[in-house]
């Protein structure tokens, strides 16, 4: 029986975990990839977590990780097949090999990117169709890339991509990006980036491969094809709250309803990260809402151990 239990170790989860062992809480941490880091390993440069300019969310990842190593904090990896009576005193969490129990939990299992689901998608992928340039951009060495969005991953992937490829189209449906300006300036800098605003994605083509994308421009109709060997997408992410979603208050759109303490419909059960609602979800949000929730949570546990609820 632990007293917490984290789920996930990206930013927010590897927070709690280090705030949790300070604490000198009976912790354990469960974690299904082989590395620690979440999404920022997909990321190339993390430009604004403080003291840390311009390193590469693998190395950032790669920190957090031992950081939370060397508190004794190894997590268990292992893929999590049902969250059971979360709302009970005692949360029960089952993987094909073990059950744990625990008196509070922190979600902190993130987010993973959306998908355009337009035909090509399924059937390219791996072959040309990727959701991570910084893992897959090399391919694409002096050949021609697409890049679909309009947030902060698609003007970073675009600026990565550039220094890469012969010639990078950034596609995106509005006639503005919703990225960071710093990056924004960063994109309109590079000669061999070329903006195609108003339009979006009809086909992936190719056979065995990509070949181009098939777009569409939704102010004047007109649909014309972009010629490419590679198409990275990056047009958001969606909740991983499949396992909670019978069992916690969700927003609209997936996300565990919890504010700054990490607090959710389930007494003892705290969200942390891009997880839950917020309107800013960063690495440097992540970590902070690690730590909140630890303090939400050694509060719960303290009015439970003293038979004050
Ligand atoms: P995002 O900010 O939600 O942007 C998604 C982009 O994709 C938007 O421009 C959106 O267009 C477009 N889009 C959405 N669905 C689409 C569709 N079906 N077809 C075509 N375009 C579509 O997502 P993100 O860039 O992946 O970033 C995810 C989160 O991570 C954000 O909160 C971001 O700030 C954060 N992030 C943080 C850091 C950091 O901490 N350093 C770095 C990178 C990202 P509209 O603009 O029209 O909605």
């Amino acid at each position: 029986m632990y007293d917490l239990i984290i789920i996930g170790s990206g930013p927010a989860g590897l927070g709690a975990a280090i705030y949790a062992e300070q604490a000198r809480l009976n912790t354990l941490v469960i974690e299904k990839a082989a590395m620690s880091g979440g999404q920022i390993l997909l990321t190339e440069a993390v430009d604004n977590y403080p003291g840390m300019p311009g390193i590469s969310g693998m190395d950032l990842g790669e920190a957090f990780g031992a950081h939370a190593r060397k508190l004794g904090l190894e997590p268990q990896r292992e893929k999590i097949l049902s969250l059971e009576n979360i709302s009970g005193e005692i949360k029960t969490i089952r993987t094909k090999k073990h059950e744990y129990q625990a008196k509070a939990l922190i979600l902190a299992f993130g987010a993973e990117h959306r998908k355009l689901d337009i035909p090509g998608e399924d059937d390219l992928s791996g072959l040309g169709v990727s959701y991570c340039a910084t893992c897959d951009g090399a391919f694409y060495k002096d050949r021609i890339a697409v890049v679909v969005g309009g947030g902060n991953v698609a003007a970073e992937d675009a600026v990565f991509l550039s220094g890469l490829c012969e010639r990078v189209y950034l596609v995106h449906r509005r006639d503005a990006l919703r990225a960071d300006q710093t990056l924004q300036e960063k994109i309109f800098a590079c000669e061999n980036i070329e903006m195609v605003w108003d339009s979006v994605p009809l086909e992936i083509l190719g056979q065995d491969e990509v070949t181009g994308l098939k777009i569409r421009n939704i102010k004047t109709n007109e649909e014309r094809e972009l010629t490419a060997d590679g198409v990275f997408i990056a047009v958001g992410i969606v909740p991983n709250t499949t396992l909670v979603k019978d069992q916690l208050k969700l927003d609209e759109n997936g996300y565990i309803c919890a504010g700054e303490e990490g607090v959710t419909s389930a007494p003892g059960v705290f969200a942390a990260g891009d997880i839950r609602t917020k309107a800013l979800r960063q690495v440097v949000t992540a970590v902070s809402d690690g730590a909140n929730a630890v303090a939400s949570a050694q509060k719960y546990l303290w009015r439970k151990d003293n038979g004050n609820d």
